[in-house]
């Protein structure tokens, strides 16, 4: 159960929840959905406009409840057209979230934690350590805000999570906030085959995360030997490859879908021949796609990016050998809005002047 203080914010609860506060005062359960209807279709930022409910209703409603909305400080717009939001949060901590723009619709990239305690060492987000966790409220108001926000909203098909932070490594509000982002009826209406979950190997909620959502599930591997990948990521120190692998294995996948395994080249680190032939003889038994990420430096990054024709040598063996890869060209590098790029700290350049 959770604490409710005047300031809740309605978005904290679930369908379930809202219905037993309503049937705990005698109000008829549909009026849960009623009323997330009107906070996630159309947006609403009052009980007062609900004009469906009771007047009594309402006004307990807001006696009790907020609506809130994040407090934007920028928005930077990166030349290829990435938008990159630097929101404030109620307690003064900051989270971006990044649009991006594709052939023929928009991929929102959320945040689930303040920072990351992770501490992956290509990663700027590691770089800070971790601050907290996000609520569920604020998980999901990245996107109703967002969506608010765009002229053309119906375009934004997509959300992955990969921003700020480790969302297994908040799982609860996480599986929350994306139970509200999938809902058809009372939620965002996002379908759970244009989510994706990213992670840098959290496998003990693995089993969890396969019974308890139907989003997509992608791995950041970046190294296929444990030397190699204790050094980049910590984690590895908890969760070798081994086991990651076994636990993808096991991994209980929805029909028709498909692991993705992320894989960051960095030069001299990962991306020989080798590499890309042990990558392929890794995931083989897996329902899987490779997303080859080059690296994206930034100031104080200790590693390069390889040569266009090491990416193109990696993804050409991997492609030889029946795998779907990707190359996935970061966007918004001039904004620092790129994968392993956000520090929730304010871009000096290209702002949107319109927003305050
Ligand atoms: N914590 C989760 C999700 C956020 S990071 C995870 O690690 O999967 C999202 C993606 O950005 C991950 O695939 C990560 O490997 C990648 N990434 C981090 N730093 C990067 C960098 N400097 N260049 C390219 N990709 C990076
Ligand atoms: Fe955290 Fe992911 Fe960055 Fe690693 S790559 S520090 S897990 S955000």
């Amino acid at each position: 159960m959770i604490h409710l203080s005047k300031t809740t914010d309605i978005k904290e609860l679930s369908i379930d929840q809202l219905t037993l506060w309503l049937q705990n005062r005698g109000f008829r359960p549909f009026h849960a959905g009623q009323i997330f209807k009107w906070v996630y279709l159309h947006q609403a930022d009052a009980f007062e406009i609900m004009t469906d409910l009771a007047k009594e209703l309402r006004l307990l409603l807001s006696a009790r409840f907020t609506i809130n909305r994040l407090d934007k400080k920028q928005i930077a717009t990166s030349k290829d057209g990435t938008q990159k939001y630097l929101f404030k949060l109620a307690d003064g901590k900051h989270v971006e979230s990044v649009i991006i723009p594709e052939r023929d619709h928009y991929t929102l990239c959320i945040s689930s934690q303040v920072g990351c305690a992770q501490g992956c060492r290509f990663c700027l987000t590691g770089r800070y350590g971790l601050t907290r966790d996000l609520t569920k409220g604020e998980i999901v108001s990245q996107v109703r805000d967002i969506t608010k926000e765009m002229n053309d909203s119906a375009r934004l098909t997509n959300i992955v999570l990969m921003g700020m932070g480790e969302p297994l490594a908040n799982y609860q509000n996480v599986v929350r906030a994306l139970e509200t982002i999938t809902d058809s009826d009372f939620g965002l209406k996002f379908s759970n085959r244009r989510v994706t979950l990213s992670t840098a190997g959290l496998v003990s909620k693995l089993p969890d995360l396969s019974r308890d959502t139907r989003v997509n599930l992608a791995v950041s591997l970046n190294a296929t030997e444990n030397k190699t990948r204790d050094m980049l990521m910590p984690i590895n120190r908890r969760f070798p490859v081994e086991e990651l692998m076994a636990a993808c294995r096991r991994y209980r996948l929805h029909a028709g879908r498909r692991i993705t395994f992320e894989y960051i080249l960095i030069q001299g680190v990962n991306d020989s021949v080798e590499d890309a032939e042990r990558l392929g003889q890794l995931i083989r038994p897996i329902k899987s796609k490779i997303n080859l990420i080059p690296l994206n430096e930034y100031k104080s990054c200790e590693f390069r990016r390889p040569s266009n024709s090491v990416i193109e040598r990696f993804r050409e063996i991997l492609h030889q050998n029946d795998y779907t890869v990707i190359i996935r060209q970061s966007k918004g590098q001039d904004i620092s809005a790129a994968c392993g790029q956000l520090s929730a700290h304010p871009t000096p350049h290209r702002i949107k002047p319109d927003i305050a």
